[in-house]
């Protein structure tokens, strides 16, 4: 009589672990408020608009500057590429209307603020 020795089916349990590893502290994370911040939340246009100056504080009517802005050489890169190369992709550099809007104050010269295009 032979007999088949079973194998053991149980395999030895795994070691029982310490426990979920310990929270993390340390990271905490700050929360920046950016509440009372200085300039006023003012909606730059093309046009001059009135406001007051967070710098001197006067009662303002903006003084409107163009500048080149992404807008300008986004048109001029468009225009290249459709081949007007020749000078033409120069044609938004005369344009107002493609160029950023910087609102300056007339009183202490500071800008305060800009309408970009883009
Ligand atoms: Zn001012």
């Amino acid at each position: 009589m032979d007999y088949k020795g079973q194998p053991a089916g149980n395999p030895p349990p795994p070691p029982p672990g310490y426990g979920p590893p310990p929270p993390a502290y340390g990271q905490q994370t700050t929360t920046v408020i950016t509440a009372g911040y200085p300039m006023v939340a003012q909606v730059f246009r093309e046009s001059s608009v009135p406001m007051q100056c967070p710098y001197c504080h006067a009662n303002i009517t903006t003084t409107t500057t163009y500048e080149t802005g992404t807008l300008t050489w986004l048109i001029c890169g468009i225009l290249i590429l459709f081949g007007l190369w020749l000078g033409c992709c120069l044609i938004p550099f005369c344009i107002d209307g493609c160029k950023d809007v910087v609102h300056s104050c007339p009183n202490c010269q500071q800008t305060v603020g800009k309408f970009s295009r883009m």
